[in-house]
């Protein structure tokens, strides 16, 4: 099935694609379709078969009439029971010999549908239970001949069957019953043949536009997750973007159930500098590398052993990062480790003497403070940090008191 759906999917794709693998999609369809309805019709068969029998009851040839019937029961309920097997088996050299067999059983039912014909033949015409007889053989046979139509093989086997069988008789006894159902079953043949050739072809049609329309909604979701994420990431680093930040931030906080959310916002230290030494391609790398690391270092479990956690490029070098039931110490513990993994960052790609660094900082969002005005604090504690001399982390409104750099009053600069 693996090589099922990798079949391109789109509308121009449909046209062009390999008909090997659609004839084998439609194929494997069309098969199950058949092996999941062919037991009812199987069961609804016998009904016709004991109708002849009760027809026959106290004739000449009822000895032979029910020996066919039971042997062709029999015949049904062994293609009954491979079709039970063939759902079962998925390898291909077990479900070709049970087709096989199923064909060969399909021959033989035909064949005695046929042989029915036989102990009433002499009598076609003459009385009614003979003239039943044969209608309900015709009759029967036309409509399984449409249901098995599907598996063509099976229906060519049944057909062949029958006709081999009936042709002959119809020859043997025309000094009986005349050239007319002779004639009949010539006609008959070609019509039955029409018939099941039209109901073949329009269930692998409409198996094709089924399946062309699941090609078209899987395509359609991918494209929307795809859209999604798009609408949601900033290109760069993958992380989320401004506004979906603002979204999973209110998410989380709404399922944080009162336990405290802290917020950290990073900005990296002379980006301008990198940027113009190094170029603006490495400055992206480096925006990159400090993403990839952040989210390393964010990782619930790795980190705070719980909950979710979210991580947005807040501006051009500016990272933004929520922790949900993270108190304001325990940020700024998570903090300072990413500004130590920050000032290892290298990459083979850039000049060995690079260094990157990020200036902190850390705020906890109050209950009764909006988003906003959390991200404020913790820019103007980022902005402290700047002015502390950079490289450093300092912590905002959240402590127990107002908010000094340089680890005066109750906020801390962890690292200066
Ligand atoms: P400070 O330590 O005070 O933060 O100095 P700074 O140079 O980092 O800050 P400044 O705001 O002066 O410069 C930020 C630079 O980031 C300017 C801008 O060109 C660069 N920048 C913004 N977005 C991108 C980006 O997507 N890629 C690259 N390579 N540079 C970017
Ligand atoms: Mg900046
Ligand atoms: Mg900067």
């Amino acid at each position: 099935m693996n090589v099922i759906n990798s079949q391109p999917a789109s509308a121009a794709a449909i046209g062009t694609a390999d008909d090997g693998v659609w004839e084998r999609r439609i194929e494997l369809l069309s098969q199950r379709y058949f092996l999941d309805n062919i037991a009812r019709w199987q069961s609804a068969n016998l009904l016709p078969l004991v109708l002849i029998a009760l027809c026959n009851i106290g004739r000449p040839g009822f000895g032979l009439t029910l020996s066919i019937v039971l042997v062709n029961a029999a015949c049904m309920a062994g293609m009954r029971g491979i079709c039970g097997r063939l759902r079962l088996h998925e390898n291909p050299p077990a479900q070709h010999r049970l087709w096989q067999l199923y064909q060969g059983l399909a021959f033989a039912s035909g064949v005695l549908w046929a042989s029915l014909m036989l102990p009433v033949a002499t009598t076609l015409g003459k009385d009614i239970a003979s003239t039943f007889v044969c209608v309900t053989i015709i009759a029967t046979v036309s409509v399984t001949s449409m249901v098995i139509a599907t598996r063509w093989k099976g229906f060519i086997a049944f057909g062949s069957g029958f006709f081999v069988c009936l042709l002959p008789q119809t020859l043997w006894f025309i000094d009986v019953i005349g050239p007319i159902p002779l004639v009949a079953t010539v006609a008959f043949m070609p019509a039955v043949w029409s018939l099941a050739s039209a109901v073949y072809k329009q269930d692998r049609s409409l198996i094709r536009t089924q399946l062309e329309k699941e090609d078209l909604t899987t395509e359609l979701t991918r494209a929307l997750e795809r859209a999604e994420y798009l609408a949601t990431r900033d290109s760069l680093t993958g992380l989320y973007n401004r506004r979906a930040f603002e979204q999973v931030a209110h998410r989380l906080r709404a399922a944080s159930d009162g336990s405290p959310i802290s917020l950290i916002l990073i900005d990296l230290d002379h980006f301008k500098a990198i940027n113009d030494e190094h170029g603006h391609a490495c400055g992206d790398s480096v925006l990159q590398k400090s993403a990839e690391l952040i989210l390393e270092t964010m990782r619930p479990v790795d980190v705070l052993g719980r909950g979710d956690s979210a991580v947005a490029r807040w501006g051009g070098e500016e990272f933004l990062l929520l922790l949900p039931d993270c108190p304001l110490p325990m940020a700024v513990q998570v903090a300072e480790r990413i500004r130590q993994r920050l000032g290892g960052l290298t990459d083979p790609s850039w000049a060995p003497h690079l260094s990157v660094s990020g200036s902190f900082g850390v705020s906890c969002w109050r209950p009764e403070a909006t988003l906003h005005q959390c991200i404020n604090d913790a820019d103007e504690a980022m902005y402290r940090a700047k002015h502390a001399g950079r490289n450093r982390v300092v912590a905002g409104q959240g402590a127990d008191g107002p908010a000094h750099a340089d680890g005066e009053g109750s906020s801390r600069a962890v690292n200066g």
